[in-house]
């Protein structure tokens, strides 16, 4: 292979997707190159940016031939924001590239054979409404955002979302992909901010007041939540800014949705982080949680617990998750990184009893509450890490039932399971785990670790996008003992 340097230019076919949305392709002695804002099926004329030993990156100069699934996105900062990387390829073609992501994973990293696989993968679950489009992609799904504050070189307050890798905000208060009601409320809360002399947060010295803004929205109920991040206790005209936000006109135009402020708080975060949130929050006006429902649940969700992002395909990845636990109404149940007890409490309507672990102490709070709100009796909850939680129970409670469940769920976040947790699980030996995962490399690596000596066979896997427009997949994976 030559040596590339730096501002040649080449014209290249892309073949690839790479792990942030980003176009790959070769050149012809097989360098390859990285190119953002590049899709499949381009071809492009390619200027090398930087060049690495065995491959580089490199800037789009013209796209020469344009790959038959691009699309123009119909959000006008779409190519700047780091939000989305892939919302200029068509939704058919997302929903192809995430369920073969998957696939690939599990042959790749997770050691399964290529025939086995295809015989037990699922098709991917999409948006229905968008399934088959080749024109566009879903919009305003989400119920919750974290919009970064700062100001722009000018010293204008602004919000939007980071560009790619870098905390550099696209001023944007319209996000295409967020809820309806967001763009009202950035708008306010900017406008505030003027109004009294409030300043952004600047990551570079440590100054200015208000970090980000957490909205969530609870697409059942109608209820949101504007929780501020500071770099401080409290806010400047703390009166006004509560008094004109709960007054804001949140109807909307084409939503049946009656959107209201249910829920003011404030969570200080004043250390030098990337973490978003500070560790607990403050409540400013109304409730500390909002409310959503989820088919005959409801759910209360405080600012500080995790909350499936996207309604309509939560209800289709908690379907998969319920029909691959099985249950008959007399088993015990293990729910591992329960979060609110979403999963938990849809579980214990249809088993005898069930065990969730959750490590955000918050959201133990929101579960234990939501148990009882649905009054469900059967459902016990522990804080803590999975992976310490679980292997205490089982060496200090040798004769309970809860030691050898039918079923234990996983939902990891994306490091996925940690081994001392996969190990205790093992050696629990449910019938059936249930795996739901958000990434599917970890998923892999872990299945792989759960079936290695053939006590438990991969039973099925079925990927289901919640992320549209990103290049982010959920998957629900069932395995089953092998008796
Ligand atoms: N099953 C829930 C939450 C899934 S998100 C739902 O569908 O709503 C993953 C959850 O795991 C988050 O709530 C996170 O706080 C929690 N978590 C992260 N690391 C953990 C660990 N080591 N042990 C237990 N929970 C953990």
């Amino acid at each position: 292979m030559e040596k590339h340097k730096k501002n040649e230019e080449y014209q290249i076919s892309i073949t690839d997707l790479g792990t942030n949305g980003e176009g790959i392709g070769h050149l012809e002695d097989g360098y390859t190159l990285f190119v953002v804002g590049a899709v499949v099926g381009d071809t492009i004329t390619v200027r090398i940016v930087k060049a690495m030993k065995n491959y580089g990156y490199g800037r789009i100069m013209s796209i020469d031939v344009p790959s038959p699934d691009r699309i123009i996105p119909t959000c006008p900062v779409a190519a700047k924001c780091g939000g989305c990387q892939i919302s200029n390829l068509s939704y058919k073609k997302q929903l192809e590239i995430k369920e073969n992501k998957v696939r690939e994973l599990l042959i790749r990293v997770g050691g399964f054979d290529a025939d086995y696989i295809n015989n037990i993968f699922n098709p991917i679950i999409g948006y229905s409404d968008y399934e088959k489009s080749q024109t566009t992609t879903p919009v305003h799904f989400r119920n919750k955002a974290q919009y970064p504050v700062g100001n722009d070189n000018l010293g204008n307050i602004i919000t939007g979302f980071y560009s790619n890798h870098s905390h550099r905000i696209v001023a944007n208060t319209n996000c295409e992909i967020g809820s309806p009601i967001d763009n009202i409320i950035l708008e306010y809360i900017l406008k505030y901010m003027n109004a009294y002399h409030v300043t952004a947060y600047d990551e570079s010295t440590g100054r200015g007041l208000i970090r980000h803004i957490l909205i969530r929205s609870g697409y059942s109920t109608g209820e949101v939540m504007v929780c501020l991040v500071t770099n401080g206790k409290s806010i400047p005209s703390k009166k006004e800014f509560i008094q004109e936000l709960i007054s804001l006109n949140l109807n909307i135009e084409d939503s049946s949705i009656n959107w209201h402020i249910a829920s003011i708080c404030l969570s200080s975060n004043t250390a030098n982080t990337n973490v978003i949130m500070g560790n607990n929050y403050e409540v400013l006006w109304g409730q500390g949680y909002i409310t959503d429902m989820i088919w005959d649940i409801s759910f209360r969700i405080s600012p500080l617990s995790f909350y499936q992002v996207n309604p309509v395909q939560t209800n289709k990845l908690y379907k998969q998750a319920l029909l691959c636990a099985g249950l008959t109404g007399n088993e015990v149940v293990w729910d591992l990184y329960c979060g609110i007890g979403t999963i938990s409490l849809f579980l214990a309507k249809r088993a005898k009893q069930v065990y969730g672990v959750e490590i955000v102490p918050q959201a133990i709070d929101n579960a234990r509450e939501n148990a009882t709100l649905n009054g469900i009796t059967n459902a016990q909850f522990f804080v803590g890490k999975a992976e310490e939680v679980l292997p205490a129970y089982y060496a200090q409670n040798t004769n309970s039932e809860a030691i050898s469940p039918d079923v234990i769920v996983v939902d990891p976040p994306r490091k996925g399971c940690d081994t001392v947790c996969l190990n205790t699980m093992l050696q629990m030996s449910p019938s059936r785990i249930v795996y739901v995962s958000c990434d599917p490399a970890t998923l892999s690596r872990d299945l792989k670790y759960l079936c290695e000596d053939g006590r438990y066979e991969l039973k099925s896997v079925t990927p289901v996008d919640m992320f549209s427009n990103s290049i982010h997949v959920e998957s629900v994976a069932l395995l089953q003992r092998n008796d």
